[in-house]
């Protein structure tokens, strides 16, 4: 294969790459996706979609047709000792549009991939990437089977045992949080009503079950911690396993185990790579950071990254903003992740509960805590991340609430043109002026033209509001600035490129 320019390769098809192709196809950067895999991943992984992952894939344009697939249950019976000590709702929050799916990962990597086919870009199966060298240019990979790719930049979104971080020279450093858990989305009647998830806890560990969205209306994800004997444990070991845990853990007796879909043993660890980037090279998803999948976080946290990092990426790689931007995207992110670990860690840790007082203080604190509407709230909110910000980083910035770097929520609002949108909606590859549309808001996005004529941008005005000082929103839906001086404006803006934007201009799509 020849030696091939382009923009960005992203190495690993997976949410995060995938979700970072749509956002830099999308602002109209070219660029390239390299997969080792033969074709697709089937199995279900991940299923939960928290809401804000539901929001990045609606400003990506790839969230239409999930809620379908979606199974309506969102709350977690939790049993003690086979008793019913409390249901913990993933209560819907009305100050909110976007809700949590219970969506497998194949389907949200599904409606992904079409996304990126419309915006003109297929990933490329069976490309296995295995060295990499930098110069000051760009990127060059070489590939299993002969061959090389070249591009300016690359993003590792690789996975957890990442090729392209270990070439990198990025350290991983961590710790394993559970030894062994067992996993099976297994067919089977008798288990428990599929109105919510299940949990038992035991004093020898945890077992989980969890409704998936299935024509049969009996698939279920099976899950519990158990000791490691150091045994490869083959398909139908696991599913052995499962049905002696139920009657030992949960007191079901008599449930009926049909077809196996999928089967997996693993280690829950907890590592954060001590950088995102290096030089031309860029980390994003699970490349970057492994957790505890209870809770649902990674997929979420992989495609947040994405979203942070492509419309950085798209500045940088067409010249417009000086690569400076890209360490904003390791500032932002790097501590999201960080706390993510921290809280899925204690949160595994408390549910395993290892030792009769932790137990004790599992049992009879805390899960009963778990009924209080204020608790359950809380949980929910911070699950969901949105109430994540950025006001502490680089981008961030003081002021009265929503501060540059915090969210925006969405909303509706109304064009320049008169027709009625959401906010969500108009984001995306774009900036959005929120304020008024009037003249005053006409000098800011010629501001925001002159600082950044590359970027695209348009302006809407609040349905709920009218007046006040206007709110550049950022394609990533975080505050960039508010205020009503287009100097100003200037000024913050200029910041972000201080080399000028006078990159030739490429249209977003
Ligand atoms: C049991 C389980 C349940 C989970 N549940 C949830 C959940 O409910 N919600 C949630 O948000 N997360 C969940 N997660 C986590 C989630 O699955 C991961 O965080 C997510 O897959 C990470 O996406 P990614 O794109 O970063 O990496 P991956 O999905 O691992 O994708 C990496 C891609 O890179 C490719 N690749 C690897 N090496 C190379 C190479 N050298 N050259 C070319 N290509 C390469 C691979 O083929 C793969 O396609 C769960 C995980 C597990 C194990």
């Amino acid at each position: 294969m020849a030696v091939t320019d382009t923009d960005v390769i992203i190495v690993g098809a997976g949410p995060t790459g995938l979700a970072l192709a749509c956002g830099l196809a999308a602002a109209g950067t070219p660029v390239r996706v390299l997969d080792r895999a033969e074709g697709p991943a089937t199995t279900s992984r991940a299923n939960i979609l928290h809401a804000r992952g539901a929001e990045v894939l609606a400003r990506l344009g790839a969230f239409d047709g999930l809620p379908e697939q979606a199974v309506a249950p969102m709350g977690i019976r939790m049993h003690v000792r086979g008793r019913l000590i409390t249901t913990m709702r993933f209560a819907p929050d009305e100050r909110e549009v976007v809700q949590a799916l219970f969506v497998s990962q194949a389907a949200v990597e599904h409606r992904l991939r079409d996304r990126l086919a419309a915006l003109g870009v297929e990933v490329e199966w069976g490309r296995t990437v295995e060295t990499l060298g930098q110069d000051a240019h760009g990127v060059t990979v070489g590939l299993a089977g002969g061959g090389y790719a070249r591009a300016a930049w690359l993003a590792g979104c690789d996975g957890s045992h990442s090729t392209v971080r270990e070439l990198a020279g990025i350290g991983f450093p961590g710790v394993p949080v559970v030894e062994r858990f067992l996993l099976a989305d297994v067919h089977a009647d008798g288990i428990a009503d599929r109105q919510d998830s299940a949990g038992w806890l035991h004093r020898d560990g945890i077992l989980m079950a969890m409704p998936m969205s299935d024509p049969s209306g009996n698939l279920w994800r099976l899950m519990a911690d158990v000791p490691d004997d150091g045994r490869r444990l083959e398909n139908d070991e696991i599913v052995r396993r499962f049905e002696e845990l139920l009657p030992a853990r949960a007191d079901i007796s008599g449930a009926r185990f049909g077809e196996t879909v999928w089967t997996s043993v693993f280690r829950i660890q907890r590592r954060l790579a001590d950088d995102y980037r290096r030089g031309r090279v860029l980390l994003a998803g699970d490349a970057a950071h492994v957790h505890s999948p209870l809770g649902g976080q990674g997929m979420n946290t992989g495609i947040g990254d994405a979203e942070n990092l492509a419309w950085k990426l798209a500045l940088v790689a067409r010249g417009a903003a000086s690569d400076t931007l890209l360490d904003t995207y390791a500032a932002e992110r790097r501590p999201a992740a960080a706390d993510v670990l921290r809280r899925t860690t204690a949160n595994t840790r408390l549910l395993v509960a290892e030792g009769r007082l932790a137990r004790a203080v599992r049992d009879h604190v805390l899960v009963p805590l778990m009924n209080l509407p204020s608790v359950q709230h809380r949980a929910t909110r911070i699950a969901s991340q949105l109430s994540l910000s950025y006001r502490a980083g680089p981008l961030g910035g003081r002021g009265r609430a929503p501060r540059p770097g915090d969210r925006v929520r969405d909303r509706p609002v109304r064009r320049a043109d008169g027709t009625s949108s959401t906010l969500t909606r108009e984001l995306g590859p774009r900036w959005v002026m929120v304020g008024r549309i009037d003249g005053p808001h006409d000098q800011l996005l010629a501001a925001f033209r002159r600082a950044l004529p590359t970027a695209a941008v348009s302006a809407a005005a609040d349905q709920a509001r009218d007046g006040g000082p206007a709110m550049l929103v950022r394609p990533d839906g975080h505050l960039f600035w508010r205020g009503t001086d287009p100097e100003d404006l200037q000024r913050r803006l200029r910041r972000l490129v201080p080399a000028g934007d006078t990159a030739p201009r490429r249209p977003p799509v």
